[in-house]
């Protein structure tokens, strides 16, 4: 944690809501998520308001925008705009791609450079039984228009699932390579819905790169600039060439360094996944908040210093409360 404040560098994942229409199965429990009331969301003036104040004391280094599903909010476009104005250059949005057709132009328009789409398969009933309620078509069109309009880069995120999806891997990563963008492998987290599902779906990482290896060859991982969770290889199948990156929370846990401040739709500030909810900081958002701006900074470092080091990836909170 001292480094963290010796740098003074945070990045922030900032929820925008716990509502999606999706209801994957590691995700959701399978039943309409009850999150806060729309009501009790922060507006775009108060999550302004948080990143401005944010700014005061830290160097921003990058914040995500997620949830949830985040383009289910009518005032996203909005929201990029106004913190593209605010001076952040690095804006990343994570969706499922289902509205991402529509999309995509308005939000590059309002500042909007990288994206991260997940994508757990190329079949369509596959991905319909995962997702339970995506279309294969729909999400892929999203992703092209994205890409067709200069988004860069766009990652392709896919959560590696026992007997479900792990046959499709090197497909997967061929295709996003392909047209240029950046495939990468998510171990199963134990958290929410997954945790009773984790004994017979998780793949660790090992496996991932065994699967892949035999279509690829594989070297890495790559020096990487800035403290992400990701871990590239370069990659090369007679198809393809390009890197290809795995997110190991279960086997290499990327706690260590983690400069991640958490931001949820009802206003929570959580400093790390493993750690549940924390402290809500409405109050001191405007209009209403009163600007302390000394006090808001006290808080900030308060949470910072609540992060463990290591990470148990054991809480009953699912991503979409906490933002993936
Ligand atoms: N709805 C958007 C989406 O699906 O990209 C953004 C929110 S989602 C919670 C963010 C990411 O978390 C997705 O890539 C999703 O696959 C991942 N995720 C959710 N639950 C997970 C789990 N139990 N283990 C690993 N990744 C998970
Ligand atoms: Fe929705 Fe994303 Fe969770 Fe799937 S992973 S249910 S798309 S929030």
């Amino acid at each position: 944690m001292e480094t963290l404040v010796v740098k003074n560098t945070v990045s922030l994942r900032i929820s925008l809501t716990t509502e999606c229409q999706f209801r994957c199965l590691y995700c959701t429990a399978g039943k309409d998520h009850v999150g806060d009331a729309p009501a009790q969301r922060l507006t775009v003036e108060e999550i302004v308001s948080f990143v401005r104040q944010v700014k005061g004391r830290f160097r921003i280094e990058k914040i995500h925008l997620t949830g949830g599903e985040p383009l289910l909010r009518s005032d996203i476009v909005e929201l990029v705009r106004r913190l593209s104005r605010l001076g952040i250059g690095d804006i990343a949005l994570t969706t499922n791609g289902e509205r991402l057709v529509d999309r995509a132009e308005a939000l590059r328009d309002a500042g909007l450079r990288r994206l991260n789409i997940s994508l757990d398969s190329l079949e369509t009933r596959m991905l319909a039984r995962i997702t339970r309620g995506g279309h294969l078509e729909r999400i892929v069109a999203g992703i092209e228009r994205a890409g067709a309009l200069g988004l860069r880069p766009i990652k392709i995120n896919t959560v590696v699932l026992r007997g479900v999806n792990d046959g499709e891997l090197a497909r997967l990563a061929e295709w996003s390579l392909g047209h240029g963008w950046v495939p990468r492998f998510l171990e199963l987290m134990p958290i929410g819905p997954a945790k009773p599902l984790h004994g017979r779906l998780f793949v660790p990482v090992q496996e991932i790169m065994e699967r892949l290896a035999r279509t690829f060859t594989l070297n890495g991982p790559l020096p990487e600039a800035g403290l992400g969770s990701t871990r590239y290889y370069a990659a090369a199948s007679p198809r393809a060439v390009g890197r290809i990156g795995f997110i190991t929370p279960v086997t290499h846990p990327f706690c260590a360094g983690c400069n991640r401040l958490r931001l949820t739709e009802a206003g929570d500030l959580v400093s790390c996944l493993a750690c549940g909810l924390g402290v809500n900081v409405r109050q001191w958002l405007a209009p209403e908040g009163k600007g302390r701006p000394d006090r808001f900074a006290n808080l900030l470092d308060r949470v910072l210093k609540t992060k463990k080091g290591r990470g148990l990836f054991q809480t009953e909170t699912p991503m979409m409360a906490v933002g993936g």
